[in-house]
Order: structure tokens, then sequence, then C-alpha cells
């Protein structure tokens, strides 16, 4: 079996030389991935093409384009994403900096899936550089034309002693696993997943896990349904069938689906006029074992209203849709992962949420709802658990660099695109940095403890409901006010009290910045 721990090992002597913690290290290897974009567009289209039979627009579209523009938006964003955090404080630490740096993990382990080879490689990379880590790409085997592709380019345009793209299959994820990575970074199915967080519990390692799951629409009555249909379809056939956020099956009432099954054929006619089998705009199942699996979805349950022709040879499934759907139906036990989309009559939104709650397959990734009620809408965001949320469209939540995309429950753990890649392989270290004047103000926590001293901590300590808040600090901003009045007249006499450590320079600074520390200071004092 292969042994990549010289591997790990090098890749930790190189993140310790500090040399991917240079911004202009990461700003140097994230315009080199947008010049690997842009030099082998062509060539990135054509693998797709061979392993899915992308068409050349949907790779740019799904694939390339939105990669593109996520390299684009970590190097527009990375000084701000760098920055020190500033916090709010409390009444403790009023004179101290507090603050939240994002340090890079070190070594950390990015796991692709065959069915946006691509995506599922690049964009969890860009964050990984973007904070600074040393970075290995396993690509999926199963899309291999893209797999071998990678191999060649990423050595190609990066820093081959910090970015490395290792291929193979079980054997080869096997060994990756068995070493100490300080962060892996995995997609694919939920079966592997629990075999990659095994693996990283051997060593603690930090994990995001993007799985899939049944993600369902649900269809109000009020809608138009020609819409409907389009933007079903649409996120429902693109890649066949085979992404992770496609709607999985459908939910409406009994007269909504006989009517939305004639706008399908509606819609199926204007996307392919010359039919799915011969279009060039029609993708392919990946791999015998993953055709033959949807192809057997297809007699799952309800009618075939819809498409159904099959072609083993070319590994084609029309896009077909089922209707008269039964929940206990073979076809709603496991996630569909191909053009086959059920439809399951139900009697209302309380029912189609009852139903996903009572799903066997927990919280999907994506929840869609179609509907011009704003009360249906927020019943299900209300009452189903899910990834993620499109509310009248589908796929399109995944195109907002600004929401995080990733699974809840058996649908993953973990988030990521644009600034959440970048957290995502941060360590959000904490920091406090305070000088050493003030020292009086300290001395009520150090020993010897005081019943005074027990006082003073106590009510410092106790934490007020926000409601009383704003008169609390009514109260104490007059009481800061008098005392500094107070200290300020005590120096002009100079004999109240002594006090050469307070000046009155202080005192106003301590008023403004903190009127509650007056009170400490004078209650240290006392003791
Ligand atoms: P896959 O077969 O490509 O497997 C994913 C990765 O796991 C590959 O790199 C593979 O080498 C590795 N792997 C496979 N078996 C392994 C084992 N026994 N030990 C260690 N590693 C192993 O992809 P898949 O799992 O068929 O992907 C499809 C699933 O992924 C679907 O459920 C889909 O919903 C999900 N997915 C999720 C997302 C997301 O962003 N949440 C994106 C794409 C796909």
């Amino acid at each position: 079996m292969a042994n990549y721990s010289e591997t790990v090992n090098s890749l930790r002597s190189v993140f310790q030389s500090g040399r991917t913690k240079n911004l202009k290290w990461r700003r140097s290897q994230l315009m080199a991935l947008l010049k690997l974009l842009d030099d082998n567009r062509d060539r990135l289209s054509e693998a797709l093409e061979k392993d899915l039979r992308k068409n050349k627009f949907e790779s740019n579209l799904m694939e390339v384009g939105p990669i593109r523009n996520e390299v684009i938006y970590a190097l527009n964003n990375l000084t701000d994403w760098v920055k020190p955090e500033k916090v709010k404080k409390g009444i403790l630490n009023m004179m101290d900096k507090a603050y939240i740096r994002h340090d890079p993990l070190g070594a950390v382990l990015i796991i692709a899936a065959w069915n946006y080879p691509v995506q599922t490689a690049i964009l969890p990379m860009i964050g990984a550089i973007a904070a600074g880590n040393c970075v290995v790409i396993k690509p999926s085997e199963i899309a291999e034309n893209m797999a071998s592709l990678l191999e060649e380019l990423i050595p190609k345009y990066f820093d081959t002693e910090c970015i490395k793209c290792i291929c193979g299959g079980i054997p080869e994820t096997t060994a990756l696993l068995k070493e100490k990575w300080d962060y892996i970074f995995y997609t694919g199915n939920s079966r592997v997943g629990k075999i990659i967080l095994k693996a990283a519990a051997e060593y603690l390692t930090p994990v995001t896990l993007e799985m899939g799951g049944k993600s369902p629409v649900y269809v109000d009555e009020d809608c138009d349904l020609g819409t409907v249909s389009n933007r079903i379809l649409w996120g429902k056939n693109s890649n066949a069938g085979q992404t992770c956020i496609a709607p999985d099956y459908v939910m409406c009432s009994k007269e909504t689906q006989d009517a939305l099954v004639e706008k399908m054929k509606i819609t199926l006619e204007k996307f392919y006029p010359e039919g799915p089998a011969k279009s060039s705009c029609y993708g392919r199942l990946v791999s015998d074992r993953h055709y033959q699996r949807v192809k057997k979805m297809i007699e799952g349950g309800g009618q075939v209203a819809v498409g159904g022709d099959t072609n083993d040879s070319e590994r084609y499934i029309a896009p077909t849709v089922l209707a008269d759907v039964t929940f206990s139906d073979p076809v709603m036990q496991d996630e569909v992962f191909g053009p086959v989309l059920p439809i399951v009559p139900v009697k209302n939104e309380d029912e189609a949420i009852a139903r996903i709650n009572a799903g066997s397959t927990g919280a999907p990734l994506a929840l869609y709802v179609f509907s011009n009620n704003q009360q249906v809408v927020k019943k299900f965001l209300d009452g189903v658990n899910s990834g993620g949320c499109c509310v009248n469209d589908c796929l399109m939540q995944g195109s907002i660099p600004t929401l995080p995309f990733g699974g809840v429950g058996s649908s993953g753990m973990g988030r990521y695109h644009g600034r959440f890649t970048f957290e995502t392989f941060s360590h959000k270290r904490g920091c406090m940095e305070r000088g050493l004047e003030m020292e009086s103000v300290n001395n009520i926590r150090y020993p010897p403890f005081t019943k005074n001293k027990e006082k003073i901590v106590t009510w410092i300590l106790k934490q007020k409901l926000k409601s009383n808040a704003n008169m609390s600090l009514v109260i104490y901003f007059m009481f800061g006010t008098l005392f500094a009045v107070f200290l300020k007249l005590s120096n002009i006499d100079g004999s109240t009290i002594r006090t050469p450590r307070v000046t009155l320079r202080q005192v106003c600074i301590l008023k403004i910045k903190n009127f509650d520390l007056s009170i400490i200071i004078l209650a240290s004092r006392k003791e």
C-alpha cells in the first residue's frame, strides 16, 4: 500500500517555515489558479465532456465560471479576511485589546467527488490557499479524465512543495487517511463520510463532510406551473441529475401533480427539441454502477408519466417523471442522484413537512418551496431542517458566495463558499493584549481574598439581562461622572485622597472609556 508519510512531513515542514502564511505567496497561488483556469478552459470542458458528457455551456455555467468567480472574490477580499477581527469587550477588559486572528491550520487534505470534479476539488482549495495552508487534492477516480488532467496541471501552475495532487482510488485514499492531517475536507456519499470521520478521529482532525440526501420540493396551489416546471426540470436534469442539491422529489396536491406533469412534457420538448437522447445539452450517467442503480429507480414506484427510456451502451436515462409515487416506494428510500423525478401527492403543506421530518434519509442538503404565500414559505423554513433553502427556484442558492453552503445532520457538517471556505481552513485564535500598568485594578483578583474583594468581584461578574442594561448604564454613568469630578476636586485640593498613581488625565480617559472602571479603582484602593 502507498505510504504518504514523507509527503505529509515535507508539507508540514514547509508550512512551519512560514512560506504559505505570507500574503504574497497566497496571492501568487490564487493568481496561478486563475491562470490555470483561463489557459485550460477548453481542456477542462473536454474532460468533463468525456467523463459526464457535460455540455461546454454547462461546464462553463456550473464548473469553470463559478470557480473563476470564487478565485477573484477571494483575491478581492483577502486583505479584509486576514485582518484581525476586533471584538466587543466587557467591563474587565475595557483598556485591553481583544481580537480574533485567522491562522492557517497546516497540511490539509481535500477529497473530491466525481459529479462536479472541478468544483469539489478546486473550490475548497481556494479557501485553503487563501487561509495560508499546504494542500493535497485527491480527485475522484470515477471522473478519470478530470483526475488525470488535474494531476498534470496542478504541478505546472502551483508551488509544488506546498500544493499537490494525488490521484487514486480506495487504496490510495485509505493510505492518505492513515496520515495525520490538520484538516480533511470530504465531498461524497455518507457511507464513505463515516469512513472519513473515523479516520479523522484517530488524530482528532477536524473535518468538513459535504454529502447529499433527498432534497424535497413542495409546490403550492397558487403557482404558475409552467415556470415551476422549467425551474424544477432545469435543477433536476442539469448534469443528468447528478447534482448534490438537485431536487430529489416533488410533493404537491393530486390536482397540481396532474397539471404539473402536463407542463413538464412541454418544458422537456422546449429544452430538448430533438429529444434528450440526441441533444448535446443532456448528459449521461457517470459509470455502469450508477447507471444500473438509477435505471432500477424507474420501476421504483408510481407510474412513468414522462420519459423512462434508457440506453445501456451510452448509459443514457431520459429525463423521467414518476407520478403517484408513495413514501414507501423504493425510489423514496435513497437519494436518486439521477434524472428520475418522483412526484408524491400530499394533502397540504402540513403533511409535506411531517413527511420530510419522518423520512429515513435525515435532514436534506437543500429544501425547495414554490409558493407565493409567505406564510407557507415560513412554515417550511420553521418546520424543516435542511442544509440550505431556495424559494421559487432550484440550485441557485449555491451561486451566492456570501451564503454558506453545506449540510446539516446526515447531509453533512461544515460549510464553505466565499469567506466560509477561508474560515473553514483557518483557526479563529482569540487573543488579548494588555499593558503592564493599572496594577491597582488587577489587585482585586489577587490573594488575599478579602470580603471587600469578594463583594466587588461578585458585582463585576454579575451579568445583567439586556432590558435592564440601559438603566444600569445610566446609573453607572452618573456614578462614574460624580466620582471623576470628586477625584478631580480631591487632586486640586490635594488632601482628600493621596493618589499620585491616578492622574487627572487618567481619570478623564477612564471617564470617557469606562466610567465603571473608576468605581473599581476606588474599590481596590479601599483594600
Ligand atoms: P465518489 O465515488 O467520487 O467518492 C468520493 C471520494 O471518496 C472519492 O475521492 C473517492 O476516492 C473516495 N472514496 C470512495 N470510497 C472510499 C473508501 N472506501 N475509503 C476512502 N475513500 C473513498 O463520489 P460519490 O460518493 O459517489 O459522490 C456522490 C455523493 O456525493 C452524492 O451523495 C452527492 O449528493 C454527494 N455530493 C455532495 C456534494 C456537496 O457539496 N454536499 C457535492 C457533490 C456530491
